[in-house]
């Protein structure tokens, strides 16, 4: 997006800071994290499908933050807080901001997106909580199903499914191996006769997360009005942490629905507790998903398009923080490896998984 812009600045930083009235300020290090695009509240954008009768993805996300903003008067300090610490970090880890590319101009076909910069945190694994909660037999989802899910997570993660031969060459050289895998610690089942969950955090509150400071809990429950899953990003309440999944959305094999059925609900929704946002930012052109090699759009895209032009350039909806289906994801970008690895490091939202 425009940040591909603003990350030159800010590592012009120094030297813009000399043209005004700033120079004399010793600590000239705190001008070089530009916050002035940070938001948290976001428009609903309706979900459109690409064709009548046809099931869209819908991710509650960002309608349930909003709600958690009204709640929890701290929670946008919060949240800008962490935003900071991330800018900071990648600032840090990165002088030159290699690797981005221009997307939109060709910048593909380089380094296939290897070396990013080391920030020293290695492969980052995480263990994770899977809470079964069933109202019939379908959604007492077999284990062979969860295994399926975490197989799809260390597969998109890791760059290591077959989708990504499908990344268009425009894009290709900024996708990432993001280095963080994930292990299955338990799975845990409760029946419960509630058919349809919602998005108010119930099912958490029925069913408490485990020790969600260092382990990432999902819970597959049936959430209803064809609304496939929702995330809490870092920052949020402890006592809600982690992902809810319909079960029919959740893994590759038996209880699942096309063309939901690749398991990229999931991947879709740790992307958003480990602090990515939508590639369009839920809002027009100007709104960042504060990733600079993820091009501008102003929409999601659903289905399974073969190219989308939106803000002056082509989206990459075959991004996982877009809406298609999941047979047409298959990337996270550099970029948002660096937002996601930046919440581990000392100090960060999540550096408890990491061990620091
Ligand atoms: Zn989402």
């Amino acid at each position: 997006m425009k940040k591909g812009l603003l990350a030159l600045l800010l590592a012009a930083g120094t030297f813009i800071g000399c043209q005004d009235n700033t120079t004399d300020l010793p600590n000239e290090q705190q001008s070089k994290i530009d916050m002035s695009d940070f938001y948290v509240h976001t428009d609903h954008v309706e979900s459109k499908g690409p064709a009548k009768g046809k099931s869209t993805k819908e991710c509650y996300t960002m309608r349930v933050l909003n709600r958690q903003l009204k709640e929890n008067k701290g929670l946008y300090q919060k949240m800008y807080d962490i935003e900071y610490a991330t800018r900071k970090f990648i600032a840090g880890k990165k002088p030159d901001g290699a690797g981005g590319g221009k997307p939109g101009n060709g910048g593909g076909g380089n380094d296939g997106g290897g070396d990013t910069g080391g920030d020293n945190l290695g492969v980052i694994n995480i263990p994770v909580y899977v809470h079964v909660v069933y109202s019939n037999s379908n959604q007492n989802i077999s284990d062979a199903q969860i295994a399926s899910q975490i197989s799809v997570l260390n597969n998109d993660f890791r760059r290591t499914n077959n989708d990504a031969n499908n990344t268009p060459n425009e894009f290709s050289g900024v996708a990432a191996d993001t280095e963080i895998s994930f292990t299955l610690a338990n799975t845990f089942r409760y029946s419960n006769s509630t058919t349809s969950w919602g998005t108010n955090n119930a099912v958490k509150s029925a069913y408490p997360p485990v020790t969600p400071s260092t382990h990432l809990n999902i819970w597959v429950a049936n959430i209803g009005g064809g609304i496939l899953g929702y995330a809490q990003f870092p920052g949020g309440n402890s006592a809600t942490d982690g992902i809810v999944v319909s079960p029919q959305y959740f893994g590759t094999t038996g209880y699942v629905a096309a063309p939901f059925d690749g398991g990229r609900t999931t991947t879709h929704e740790v992307g958003h507790y480990l602090n990515l946002r939508h590639i369009w930012g839920d809002g027009r052109c100007n709104r960042d998903d504060f990733v600079s090699d993820t091009p501008s759009s102003d929409r999601p895209n659903y289905g399974c398009p073969t190219t989308a032009y939106h803000c002056r350039s082509n989206d990459q909806f075959m991004n996982y923080m877009d809406y298609t289906d999941d047979s047409c994801m298959n990337m996270f970008s550099n970029g948002q490896k660096d937002r996601m690895r930046a919440i581990f490091a000392a100090g960060g939202a999540r550096a408890s998984i990491a061990g620091n």
